[in-house]
């Protein structure tokens, strides 16, 4: 879809076509729909939409969603798609191998017929897709990779990998900042390791899970079993296994009797016990945070702006607000791409995404301490928990920056 060498103009470009920077096309359709937007991806979206193939974002994950995430999403138009292929949560169980006990939040307990849904990022992206395909206004140029951004007196000019050159106005960087794009930009990222990989796969549970996400602490890290739809009428979670990196061997390398077995002893038979375990692939878990998100005429947003760590299911929720309120922000200043107008976004943002760093690096640091009694009831909550039930988050943030640590 890229097409030649020819330069054009653009108000706004989106570099990354992620489940980030796709949300932020198709909400810029909607307010700002006199705008020339382009939206940049190197994967092939015609593969996503025949769901032949897939992307850093949209591959074989699932992503729990929030309930704002849930309205920002049927806001986008998409919603009545997802939640029919989606599986609610209706509750959260969070415990720990080898101790008694467990803590137990649900949904109708709290007044809420549920806490979120999990999608398949698979169908995310085809629902995305679909939409900024039909909008006129957008310009999807994939596959294309962008290779090289220069600054102009009134916005960017975006060099492509064949050589085409396009300029913008605005310029949002929503690239999973693993393309070296902010490094030549020379934007420093304060990234830590949490030395460890999440495993994931899709597994079949004997008696299903109704509804339950299940968060298991062990002594190696953190794992959820989250409720999917069905699967050929038989009942379907999605597994993330954290492990320390490098461990041998790897659920990759286990059949799938080893892997059940183990399965089994960690998650202490949740859902009746597993009866069939997908392929995994695994992803290496760090923070980061770029120490700049905003410069003259340049947003930088989602997993570019800020990774945590994924058992949360905290990223996607607080960057999808993000697109949320850049999108508001653009909606009431049109042609606010100078600095000191985009510091004003940045800083509209900055709270929310402060507690949702803080909160998750408080939460971990529980598990890895000794905590006192009140940490240690908080931790209960679980990083699940503190996504998708209301009013944990705020919580746990203040006992971290207070005297939890
Ligand atoms: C195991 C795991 C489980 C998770 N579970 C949850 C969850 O339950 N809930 C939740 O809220 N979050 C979850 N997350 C976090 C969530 O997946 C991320 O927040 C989200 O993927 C970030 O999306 P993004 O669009 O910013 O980046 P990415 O997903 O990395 O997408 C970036 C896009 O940019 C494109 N791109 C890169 N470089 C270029 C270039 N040079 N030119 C053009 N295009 C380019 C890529 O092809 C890609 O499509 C999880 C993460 C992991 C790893």
């Amino acid at each position: 879809m890229a097409d030649g060498k020819a330069a054009q103009a653009f108000d706004i470009a989106i570099i990354g076509g992620g489940l980030v920077g796709a949300s932020l096309a198709l909400r810029l359709t909607q307010v700002l729909p006199s705008k020339r937007i382009g939206l940049f991806e190197k994967s092939d979206l015609s593969a996503i939409l025949r769901a032949t193939g897939s992307s850093p974002s949209f591959d074989q994950r699932s992503t729990a969603l929030s309930l704002s995430s849930e309205a920002i999403l049927d806001t986008l138009g998409i919603g009545p798609v997802l939640w029919a292929e989606a599986a609610p949560i209706l509750a959260v169980h969070v415990s720990e191998q080898g101790r008694w006990g467990a803590t137990r939040m649900q949904a109708r307990e709290q007044g809420l017929s549920h806490f979120g849904h999990v999608v398949p990022n698979a169908l995310i992206g085809q629902g995305l897709w679909q939409k900024l395909a039909e909008a006129p206004q957008i310009r999807l140029l994939s596959p294309v990779s962008v290779e090289s951004l220069q600054a102009r007196e009134t916005g960017w000019q975006i060099g492509l990998q064949d050589g085409a050159h396009f300029d913008t106005r605005l310029l949002v960087l929503a690239d999973g900042g693993r393309s070296g794009l902010l490094q030549r930009l020379g934007i420093a990222v304060e990234s830590q390791s949490y030395g460890q990989r999440a495993w994931i796969s899709n597994v079949e549970t004997r008696q299903g899970t109704a509804g339950w996400a299940y968060e298991r602490f062990t002594k190696d890290g953190a794992m959820a079993l989250l409720p999917l739809s069905d699967f050929e009428g038989r009942p379907r979670s999605a597994l993330v296994w954290t492990l320390p990196e490098g461990q041998d061997p790897a659920p990759s390398d286990l059949s799938e009797n080893q892997l059940i077995q183990a399965l089994d002893e960690r998650l202490g038979l949740r859902g009746g016990g597993i009866a069939r375990v997908g392929s995994f692939s695994s992803y290496p878990l760090s923070r980061s945070l770029a120490r700049e998100q905003v410069r003259q005429g340049l947003v930088v947003l989602g997993n570019a702006a800020h990774a945590l760590h994924p058992i949360a299911g905290q990223g996607f929720n607080l960057s999808l607000r993000d697109v949320e309120g850049l999108s508001r922000f653009l909606q009431s200043h049109p042609d606010a791409f100078r600095l000191p107008e985009l510091q004003a976004y940045e800083s509209e943002r900055q709270r929310d995404q402060l507690l949702t760093v803080s909160s998750t690096d408080a939460l971990l640091g529980f598990f890895h301490s000794n905590a006192g009694t009140a940490a240690r009831q908080l931790r209960q909550a679980g990083l699940i928990g503190l996504e998708l039930v209301p009013g944990i988050k705020k919580q746990i943030a203040e006992f971290g920056m207070g005297q939890g640590r």
